[in-house]
């Protein structure tokens, strides 16, 4: 097992079956749990490939794209007023990374 899948298992559990643990910094080597989230191996492909070309393209989102804090926050701030897919869709992730939003599971350090 590589070993950032194995931070994740250690940190937050299972990994659903046929998802990737994705890194927000890149590095495959990287382990620590907080630069971590699950996507699609889809997710994961086309994260990169799109990570160079967002920025020129205006920040488009995309299923790995990176959230900022600020957007969190909002996220937090918004459900359960709005539903889990609804954000999901309102900020272009998968479905997994509002949930592991909302139940601080992930991005624990913002507050
Ligand atoms: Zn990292």
């Amino acid at each position: 097992m590589m070993a950032h899948r194995a931070s994740w298992v250690i940190h937050f559990g299972a990994i659903p079956d046929g998802m990737c643990v994705c890194h927000h910094c890149d590095n495959p080597e990287c382990a620590n749990p907080t630069h971590l989230f699950i996507g699609t191996h889809q997710d994961n492909m086309r994260d990169r490939n799109q990570k160079g070309r967002a920025a020129r393209l205006g920040g488009e989102r995309n299923g790995c794209a990176l959230l900022k804090e600020a957007d969190v926050r909002v996220i937090r701030s918004l459900w359960p007023l709005k539903s889990q897919s609804e954000l999901a869709r309102i900020y272009g992730v998968h479905l997994s990374t509002v949930h592991l939003i909302v139940h601080r599971r992930h991005w624990k350090d913002v507050v």
